[in-house]
């Protein structure tokens, strides 16, 4: 059988070669790559710490707001959240550096607005409050200071209770401090808008004082859904 030639060009000079010189070269098939989805970041035992990470920065403050929690609430957004969780209902508030520093102006208009007799409590959020603990702390301690039970105070937080309860004393500390605590990651899979003060269903509404005396989770009573 022969061979056929063919003309190709080489540096603008033409010439004829055996076409059997040129089998084409398959092209090794790539594996697909699967995109892996990213979960929230899983921190060990006080391995983040606010005395390193907290800024002191405010994301933003909503007095007399019915969202987040039970009744009328003061709502204090902490920045800084180490979590990454996709899907992040407040993403900016990720950056320690977000927002305006925390003012002794600031505390001074959150205690006067909890003074209103319509307003039930104060809610932390972010960011995550238990990394900025320094700005907490110092705001429900005068809060127990001033009104005593009288206004109660929930925070959410990324940290799962079992986790906190591993973690370090000024974490401890604040949690001592509050009524209800909205724990754990915000799972993209498990969104579920239905859900009572919750954005994922693996996110539990915790009564705090009852769970620290039971030394297990106890589940806030007035729980809907
Ligand atoms: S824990 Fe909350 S603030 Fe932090 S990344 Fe997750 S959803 Fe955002």
């Amino acid at each position: 059988m022969s061979d056929k030639q063919i003309k190709i060009s080489i540096g603008g000079d033409t010439q004829f070669v055996s076409a059997s010189q040129f089998v084409a070269k398959k092209e090794k098939p790539q594996p697909r790559r699967t995109k892996r989805r990213r979960g929230p970041r899983n921190p060990q035992p006080q391995e983040w710490l606010a005395s390193d990470l907290s800024q002191q920065m405010i994301a933003d403050y909503k007095p007399f707001n019915f969202v987040d929690g039970e009744g009328v609430r003061c709502s204090l957004y902490v920045s800084g959240c180490k979590f990454a969780c996709p899907g992040c209902y407040n993403r900016v508030a990720q950056n320690f550096h977000y927002g305006h520093p925390y003012t002794q102006k600031l505390e001074d208009q959150i205690i006067r607005d909890l003074g209103e007799s319509y307003v039930q409590g104060l809610t932390l959020l972010g960011g995550e409050p238990f990394l900025n603990t320094q700005v907490c702390l110092r705001l429900v301690k005068r809060i127990r200071q001033e009104y005593g039970h009288s206004k109660d105070i929930w925070s959410w937080t990324g940290y799962k209770w079992d986790e906190l309860m591993v973690e370090s004393a000024d974490k401890l500390e604040l949690l001592s401090y509050l009524d209800i605590l909205v724990d754990g990651r915000f799972e993209e899979d498990l969104k579920d808008l239905t859900l009572q003060f919750r954005g994922s269903s693996n996110q539990r509404i915790i009564d705090v004082p009852q769970s620290l005396a039971a030394g297990k989770v106890v589940i806030w009573d007035k729980l809907v859904h």
